[in-house]
């Protein structure tokens, strides 16, 4: 399973099409709260789960996706948060179809 394209839609969704012919659209301030990174993840322990943050439009701005090997991608956030890696199964179950 591996993307054949990913696309920012309207500043609002990303939206992957798979080579199996799925496709997934996640809401970026939905893959923006779920960012794996240890600290992200560190963040959200802390928090707990009745808490839905807040981002700043540079938060929610993509400005780079990249392929790490043939399992994952890395996404740069306009505020330059940029350690998130998301692999592909991640995504799919993140997603909003
Ligand atoms: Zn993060």
């Amino acid at each position: 399973m591996l993307p054949v394209s990913i696309k920012v839609i309207d500043k609002e969704f990303i939206a992957i099409e798979w080579n199996d012919g799925d496709k997934s659209r996640i809401k970026l301030s939905s893959l923006r709260n779920n960012c794996p990174c240890a600290l992200c993840a560190a963040d959200r322990e802390n928090r707990g789960d009745k808490y839905f943050p807040i981002f700043s439009s540079d938060e929610l701005t993509l400005t780079g996706v990249n392929m790490i090997g043939n399992y994952a991608v890395s996404v740069t956030w306009k505020d330059g948060h940029n350690t998130g890696i998301y692999e592909f199964g991640y995504l799919k179950k993140i997603s909003t179809s």
